[in-house]
């Protein structure tokens, strides 16, 4: 931890300057009083997040002390009266971590689902193998977003949040942005597939006329369609598959620099939340992260007993006790690319399973087949406009249906990879981005549990391939 003079200095001049613009831009004048205070307080929160988090704890430990620092200063602040330091200034902080992840949201969701797809053209040459894998990876994704909604829609974790959500809105439509819960004009439903879900997915995603309103679908469809022409064309596309690897890598490198923002906004969104909105949010919060799990439980026993155990033929404890590894590193570290080494090893050593098929299918599967995260994605957005109290037509809910799925696919394998995506699925259906400081806050929690089931998905796709390939796994030797 460097507390050198220098730092201090500049982060004194900084929290001084930005409060006294503020207050002159909004007075006029500057008012001596709140000033000091103001820029202390700012100061204070630069040194904390700055200075002190980083140099004690790691970055999921820093969210999560600035969730709850965050609630306590929401809390404290609106008392004092001196909302204005979370809302104004610090939620300049805010913005800086939530503008440029929605900035690198559409390069990264184009390179990874190109990538993707480009994989997928391996997967055909492939032939049958390639089939079942791609049939199982739909089919388990399909189950576990249908198996979220279903929980969704019996608890209902954001009603009885309508005074929350007309809060938010309320304050929104003061600043000018509010939200607008879409309504469908009566079409006939074949007139819908013309006029409105096939030009959504088709249509030319450069010339954009409305920049913020980049037609996410459209380039999701270009992407999968030059993906897909990229496999086709064999080993000519070799190069330019590298390049967008190259790009892939760099894109994730920079959404990590842009988490290192993310306890400071964090602790902003979220001061801002509780001051705005009340406790009565966090107790939905808590309800909210009991749907995700319950979805998520409910998912690993149907993979486990029906996938693995009925479609397999492994008994399913053997299954757990041979892949307890893989499960339990992709839980410390919610990473399926972290994952991806201990998952092949377990599958191949302790479960058995054809080490040919294994490194064809994992690999894909780390990033390709995230069921959990489908699963959370589509949970999490229900939820957040739930809470905002915006209708979801039947045209947005099967929205969140496929983009979940279509998300999961380009979803990379790091901590939090959901995150930069779903900005994706609220622009598609009308909800604002800041909505995100509404669930951020518990998100590392859920990532945990979603990406063990991501990982466990993986090993069972390989499993059942492996059966229907004639090659059905067999408990190695001293292993039971
Ligand atoms: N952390 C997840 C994984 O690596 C991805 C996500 O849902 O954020 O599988």
């Amino acid at each position: 931890m460097n507390f050198s003079p220098g730092i201090l200095a500049a982060f004194a001049a900084f929290a001084f300057v930005l409060v006294g613009a503020c207050q002159f831009v909004d007075n006029e004048s500057l008012d001596a009083g709140p000033l000091v205070t103001d820029s202390a307080a700012v100061f204070a929160a630069l040194v904390l997040f700055g200075l002190v988090l980083p140099g004690r704890f790691g970055l999921p430990a820093q969210i999560f002390i600035a969730m709850v620092l965050g609630i306590a200063a929401g809390w404290g602040l609106a008392v004092a009266g001196r909302l204005v330091v979370v809302t104004d200034y610090l939620g300049v902080f805010g913005q800086l971590f939530l503008l440029p992840l929605k900035m690198v949201i559409v390069p990264l969701v184009f390179v990874s689902v190109l990538l993707g797809a480009a994989g997928l053209g391996d997967v055909r040459k492939l032939g049958s193998v390639g089939l079942k894998v791609t049939a199982f990876f739909l089919t388990s994704t399909s189950v576990a977003v249908f198996i979220g909604m279903m929980f969704f829609n019996v608890i209902h974790p954001g009603r009885g949040m309508q005074s929350v959500g007309d809060q938010y809105l309320a304050e929104k439509a003061a600043e000018g942005d509010a939200p607008e819960a879409k309504e469908a004009p009566a079409l006939s439903a074949g007139m819908k597939i013309q006029k409105e879900i096939l030009p959504q997915i088709f249509q030319n995603p450069i010339m954009v006329t409305d920049t913020d309103k980049a037609p996410i679908l459209a380039i999701i469809t270009l992407a999968l369609l030059l993906g897909a022409g990229l496999g086709a064309i064999g080993e000519r596309s070799e190069s330019a598959i590298k390049a967008l690897q190259a790009a892939d890598g760099a894109l994730i490198t920079i959404i990590m620099w842009i988490m290192n923002l993310a306890p400071l906004g964090v602790f902003a969104l979220m001061a801002h939340a509780i001051a705005t909105l009340g406790f009565e949010y966090l107790q939905s919060l808590s309800v909210y992260v009991i749907t995700v799990v319950l979805g998520l439980v409910v998912h690993a026993g149907f993979l486990i007993f029906v996938m693995v155990g009925l479609v397999a033929g492994i008994s399913p404890a053997r299954y757990v006790r041979a892949m307890a590894p893989a499960m339990q590193v992709a839980f410390t570290t919610s990473s399926s690319n972290a994952a991806l080494p201990i998952n092949i090893r377990c599958a191949v050593e302790r479960l058995g399973v054809d080490r040919g098929i294994v490194q064809f299918v994992l690999p894909i599967g780390a990033t390709a087949n995230m069921d959990g995260t489908a699963l959370y994605t589509a949970v999490a957005t229900l939820f957040v406009a739930e809470v905002l109290g915006i209708d979801m037509t039947t045209t947005q809910q099967l929205t969140i249906f496929v983009m979940s799925i279509v998300i999961s696919i380009g979803t990379a394998g790091i901590p939090g990879g959901s995150i930069a995506m779903m900005g994706l699925i609220y622009d598609a259906v009308g909800l604002p981005l800041e909505a995100l400081g509404l669930i951020l806050g518990v998100d590392r929690v859920l990532d945990m549990c979603r990406t063990t089931v991501n990982v466990m998905g993986d090993s069972i796709g390989a499993a059942i391939v492996a059966r229907f390939e004639g090659r059905p796994a067999v408990a190695p030797s001293g292993v039971t």
